[in-house]
């Protein structure tokens, strides 16, 4: 039976890498080959960022041939744009994450998040992946009342579970971020850093090295299924396949009837200075930790092995990136750091994070052998990176630590943008009143 044969063809057009501090530094990787013929695979991965290249990699090991497509190349999408921060916390206050992972599946999460941080590291390790991978810890700063209260619970639940990560008081956190803006802050010494496209090329030489194939420009366009078996058409080639992965998160399209209604692609904009004199770097995060907000709006940032100050921000209330205008995150980061005043930005990027209406990201089982990967909610360098690794065991039969679960889309979806610029809104309104 021939599934999804109806659909309008789509125009496949080259897509361009954004102008960003990563693809500067990163060691070029030569471009993957586009799919121009029918083959056939046990396996077949559509997305080369973390979750397609962690599920291939993870995967190596049970299933002989493996095949990797990508629009573009890997990296392309946010595993080559985000901040590079890995942090071992997530968004919600306990008790909403106690909520949402009842019973024991809320120690199996925290287990999973701790372990996500170490399974970065550990592929950095195994893979010998030179991407400015740095382990000096990683903060979460807040200010006013709901922020301290949440760093508060936060740092003592986890001091609970032995895990190294202290509660910073107003002066301890202005030593050590360089700006006295915050009331508290929650140091987490698990946590750290990598130069993100270094590290999600450094998984595709791996997944190369293992004998994975990887097909660059090569959009999925259709799906169709044959009893057991499914197809999945390029422009100029096709896969046929026993078992089927989507990793595309914040750029997932049409292709998988509803999937893209499970997430909300949110932009969020990165802007980065020139390398900053050794008077102002030595002032600002002497010790390099990535600092994630807990905001409304929450800002991230870091200084990166160039002495670069990399700024995080929310992008466009639209949503659209294709017109970057970074004129708020530099503003934002000179308030927050007065001594960089005057100093030249270099470069401008953006990217679309994927979110997920209840914060869990979400491991789906759509058919038998096929699964997807996605909604990080912004945390996607440790949890992207798990998150193939859960799907490499799921599509070999094995018991996975994320639950997956059937695809249900996001109610009203359609009206996300709506519900995107009232949640910035309201996120300044509490910021302002901080
Ligand atoms: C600006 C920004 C900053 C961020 N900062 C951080 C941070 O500091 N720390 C953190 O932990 N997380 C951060 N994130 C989130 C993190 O980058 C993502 O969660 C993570 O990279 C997701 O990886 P992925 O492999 O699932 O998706 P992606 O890396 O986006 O890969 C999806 C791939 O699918 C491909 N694709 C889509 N559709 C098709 C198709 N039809 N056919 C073929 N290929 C297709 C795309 O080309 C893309 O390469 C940030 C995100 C953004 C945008």
């Amino acid at each position: 039976m021939a599934r999804y044969q109806n659909r309008s063809p789509v125009t496949v057009q080259k897509t361009e890498w954004p102008d960003s501090l990563w693809r500067s530094t990163a060691e070029p990787l030569s471009d993957f080959p586009e799919l121009q013929e029918d083959i056939e695979t046990d396996l077949l991965i559509i997305g080369a960022g973390y979750t397609g290249l962690s599920t291939a990699l993870h995967a190596a090991d049970a299933i002989e041939q493996i095949v990797i497509l990508d629009q573009a190349q890997p990296g392309w999408g946010c595993s080559g744009r985000n901040g590079g921060q890995v942090h071992g916390q997530w968004k919600p206050d306990l008790a909403a994450l106690q909520r949402l992972y009842p019973g024991s599946q809320f120690d199996a999460f925290i287990k999973t998040l701790g372990d996500a941080v170490e399974l970065v590291f550990d592929l950095v390790d195994q893979h010998q992946i030179d991407c400015q991978a740095q382990r000096a810890g990683s903060i979460i700063a807040g200010k006013g009342g709901k922020a301290v209260r949440y760093l508060t619970e936060w740092s003592k639940f986890w001091a609970e579970t032995g895990a190294d990560v202290r509660l910073l008081d107003k002066h301890a956190s202005t030593d050590l971020i360089g700006t006295s803006h915050y009331d508290r802050s929650m140091f987490d010494r698990r946590g750290g850093s990598v130069q993100p496209l270094a590290y999600c090329q450094g998984l595709a030489r791996a997944c190369h090295e293992r004998g994975v194939t990887i097909h660059g420009d090569s959009r999925a366009v259709r799906i169709s299924q044959n009893g057991n078996s499914w197809r999945v058409f390029t422009a100029h080639g096709s896969v046929k396949c026993e078992r089927l992965a989507l990793a595309t998160n914040g750029y997932t399209d049409e292709l998988w009837p509803g999937l893209a209604q499970t997430i909300v692609p949110v932009a969020s904009m990165l802007t980065a200075t020139a390398p900053l004199p050794d008077a102002v770097v030595s002032t600002l995060l002497p010790q390099r930790q990535p600092v994630a907000e807990y905001a409304g709006v929450p800002a991230y940032y870091r200084v990166d092995e160039t002495n670069r100050l990399v700024f995080g921000w929310r992008g466009t209330v639209s949503g659209e990136i294709g017109s970057l205008n970074t004129a708020h995150l530099r503003s934002r980061a000179v308030r927050l750091f007065p001594q960089i005043a005057g100093t030249k930005w270099e470069y401008d990027w953006a990217g679309y994070v994927g979110i997920t209406s209840h914060q869990r990201p979400m491991l789906l089982r759509l058919a038998d052998n096929v699964y997807a990967g996605l909604g990080y909610n912004g945390r996607g360098v440790p949890m992207a990176t798990m998150m193939g690794k859960q799907l490499a065991l799921s599509l070999t039969g094995q018991t996975s630590a994320i639950s997956a679960e059937s695809l249900r889309a996001i109610p009203l979806h359609s009206f996300r943008h709506i519900g995107v610029s009232a949640r910035i809104m309201s996120g300044h309104l509490r910021d302002c009143l901080n």
